[in-house]
């Protein structure tokens, strides 16, 4: 068995037969995959040995940190009790039902509600056809088109990845589906031109307004986006943006759907990304953060507005999954929200290591080849320039993210690059020596872009 774990038989094992999500297969084969073997607090280590600090939490997930033993205890104790029952027919399970009481203590008071998945993107499946079946239970079955926005990421189901705005992901497979239109996001760096960020937040956040006069305000079901793109790039939007989208989706009797699969659970230092920007969402998926990873779990937090018509007017939802608010995941995140709240952390996030985050994150915007350096709460963005006087990017933005990325790989610091900009997420309970391990380490890989004058 040991002989079989070793690193360079995984690799072949792995090669041979495990196809990896988000990958090109054969650059990963010559290349050898790299393999995690176990974590504890923020820091990851693969089978050669080598540590890495993971600024990113895993997949933007790992909100509590690795290697928390009561979690592991909470599933194994639900998983000797009861491994699985379902929430089909009229039934459900301690841990789901208190799962549900639980969520719902941290959200507003219109957010009572959830359904639940196991994962993101069947959450963005099921506020889909949510939003169309409500509609068509209040007498607007022609209320189905669905508003998004280019370079926000939904999932990677066909709903998932019709809704988002990534192109090449709509090129594999015919996407989007057909009632799904996409407009500007608020990326103020890259394509605000001579706007200030609050006229260019106000000018993208109308885009809106355009799109449902062109479809005619009576098709229109919804429009959904992320607080923050995350995979996109963390785009934090202008000021303006938000107020406006939800005056414009107020006016226009739309659903306003909030993606808080990221944002949510205390990523940007309150429990959701729509408490920060202070919006009330209809409908909004989440996952990630729920479990912090442990375990898949997923779901959709449903509104009043919208629970009240699947009540009272629907009859049955079809639609489900087999594993929705499975008890052992559900109890998973039950210890994981325990922990979140008896350490604070989603607090932490906002008033102690969020502010020493975001100003050593700051302090990056000092160097030649950073245009921008954002943050809120644990979530960074930083934008890399050849020209910051003049906002001019590097011509080839994908070489310049993945040099720096692979920089800070070598120096054992998980980034992650979309283009030309550099993405953080690190665990809430990341500390001030790890933000600066964090902060030195990205700044070496800086320099080596400097330096080599792409
Ligand atoms: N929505 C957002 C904003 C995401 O970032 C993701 C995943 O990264 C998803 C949905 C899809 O979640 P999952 O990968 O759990 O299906």
């Amino acid at each position: 068995m040991n002989d079989l774990k070793n690193t360079s038989n995984l690799a072949a094992i792995d090669a041979a037969h495990h196809l990896h999500p988000f990958s090109d297969m054969k650059e990963l084969n010559a290349k050898g995959t790299r393999i995690i073997e176990r974590a504890e607090g923020v820091f990851i280590y693969d089978s050669t040995g080598k540590r890495y600090l993971d600024a990113f939490a895993g997949l933007w997930c790992v909100n509590v940190g690795y290697g928390r033993k009561s979690i592991a205890e909470a599933a194994a104790r639900q998983m000797q009790e009861l491994p699985y029952y379902n929430a089909f027919f009229g039934t459900t399970t301690p841990p789901a039902t208190l799962l549900a009481q639980k969520i719902a203590s941290h959200t507003g008071e219109k957010l009572k509600r959830i359904f639940f998945t196991n994962s993101g993107s069947e959450a963005t499946d099921t506020w889909f056809r949510m939003a169309r079946v409500f509609w068509k239970a209040l007498g607007k079955p022609q209320k189905t088109q669905v508003i998004a926005r280019r370079n926000g990421y939904h999932g990677s189901t066909v709903a998932g990845a019709s809704l988002g705005g990534m192109k090449l992901m709509h090129e594999q497979g015919n996407l989007p589906i057909e009632g799904i239109h996409h407009i500007g996001q608020p990326y103020w760096y890259a394509e605000g031109g001579d706007l200030s960020p609050a006229d260019f937040g106000l000018k993208v956040a109308r885009e809106l307004e355009a799109k449902i006069d062109e479809l005619g305000e009576d098709q229109v079901a919804a429009f959904v986006a992320e607080p923050i793109q995350g995979a996109g790039g963390v785009i934090i939007p202008p000021e303006t943006y938000w107020p406006e989208i939800a005056r414009i989706c107020k006016a226009r009797n739309i659903l306003l759907v909030v993606d808080e699969v990221i944002c949510g659970f205390g990523r940007l230092g309150e429990w959701f990304g729509h408490q920060y920007y202070g919006i009330e969402p209809d409908l909004a998926p989440i996952a990630k953060g729920l479990s912090s990873g442990y375990l898949p779990i997923g779901g959709v937090l449903v509104s009043d507005r919208v629970a009240d018509v699947m009540v009272e007017e629907l009859g049955d939802f079809h639609h489900g999954f087999t594993y929705s608010g499975h008890p052992v995941c559900a109890a998973a995140a039950l210890e994981n929200i325990r922990i979140l709240e008896e350490e604070r952390l989603v607090e932490r996030a906002r008033d102690h290591i969020g502010p020493y985050f975001a100003a050593a994150w700051k302090s990056l915007e000092d160097h030649e080849v950073v245009g921008e350096a954002q943050s809120v709460g644990l979530m960074g963005g930083l934008q890399l320039a050849a020209d910051k006087s003049t906002r001019r990017r590097f011509a080839k933005p994908d070489e310049v993210g993945m040099l720096v990325r692979n920089h800070c790989l070598q120096n054992g610091l998980i980034m992650r690059a979309t283009g030309d900009r550099m993405l953080a997420s690190p665990p809430l309970t990341i500390n001030r020596p790890e933000v600066d391990e964090v902060i030195d380490t990205l700044r070496k890989a800086l320099d080596h872009l400097r330096d080599a004058k792409m």
